[in-house]
């Protein structure tokens, strides 16, 4: 069995924009090489919004050097880029785009939801590249809803979204440059799984709502997320007191430096300087 290392809990929220309340379950900046290849991942909701006649959320900004991956669970996410790409995320949808080289984009509500208003879910998760991936050329992966592998948990325990990586014998929807599994995890009231990844994976298991009991053990509430020790074994998990809802993040870590600023995450400072220096002379375009 995978012994924990530690439970963590998410900070106070904070605002993305005027459209993403956030708290960051976890950050390269705070938690540093024990996560990798992930380098954070911010929750945003669940709130309620009123219908507006304005677009909420965050306007052009770039990202260079890593991934980010938009899973939205409730309401919808417009955005478009200076590549000329664009389209919504809804419900069950997930975005997994590779900023390599470098992108701008902008991140809204989508727009028939936020004329409507209502419910507003979803979490973003920022995925590393290896130092030679670093500069491939910007690309997005829409994985549909409908194109996600479920896989039900032994004896009806719930299910499990196979976002990226592998599951048994099921496949994840998304290419990834490194080996990592991103698993969206429903568990049933009461009811218990096995979780096996490898033992060279770094392993973080994030409750987003619910409360889960690790290894008979130690209780993970929502917005709180476990660490594992790198060995053998699987990991038990069981939904106490109802549904739980958890997302299991594992990979095989990148063994290079990481220095970041804002929406860039390089290996050195020295790129660092480098890519706002070309960001500031517009080499990125604009949306
Ligand atoms: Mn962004």
């Amino acid at each position: 069995m995978k012994r924990v290392i530690g439970i963590y809990s998410a900070p106070r929220q904070h605002w993305v924009g005027d459209g993403f309340p956030v708290r960051s379950l976890f950050s390269y900046q705070t938690h540093g090489r024990a996560l990798s290849p992930f380098l954070l991942l911010d929750r945003a909701g669940p709130a309620h919004f009123e219908p507006a006649d304005h677009a909420r959320g965050v306007g052009e900004h770039p990202h260079r050097g890593f991934e980010t991956v938009t899973i939205v669970y409730e309401g919808g996410v417009a955005h478009r880029d200076s590549s000329g790409g664009g389209g919504a995320i809804g419900p069950g949808d997930v975005q997994w785009m590779t900023a390599g080289a470098g992108i701008v984009h902008e991140e809204f509500h989508a727009e028939s939801f936020g004329k409507r208003g209502g419910e507003f879910e979803m979490a973003q998760l920022w995925v590393n590249l290896p130092a030679k991936d670093k500069k491939t050329p910007a690309r997005y992966q829409h994985l549909a809803k409908d194109n996600i592998t479920v896989v039900p948990l032994a004896d009806d325990a719930g299910h499990a979204r196979i976002i990226a990586g592998r599951f048994g014998s099921a496949d994840g929807a998304a290419e990834t440059f490194t080996e990592l599994n991103v698993w969206d995890i429903v568990l049933n009231s009461g009811a218990g799984a096995d979780l096996d990844v490898p033992a060279s994976h770094n392993l973080m298991l994030v409750v987003l709502r619910g409360e889960v009991r690790i290894n008979g053990g130690q209780s993970v509430q929502a917005s709180q997320m476990a660490t594992f020790e790198r060995e053998s074994g699987s990991v038990k998990v069981e939904a106490v007191g109802g549904e739980a809802k958890i997302l299991l993040l594992s990979g095989v870590p990148i063994d290079e430096p990481v220095v970041g600023y804002g929406p860039f995450v390089m290996n050195t400072e020295a790129e660092i300087a480098e890519v706002m220096n070309e960001f500031r002379s517009g080499k990125f375009g604009a949306v």
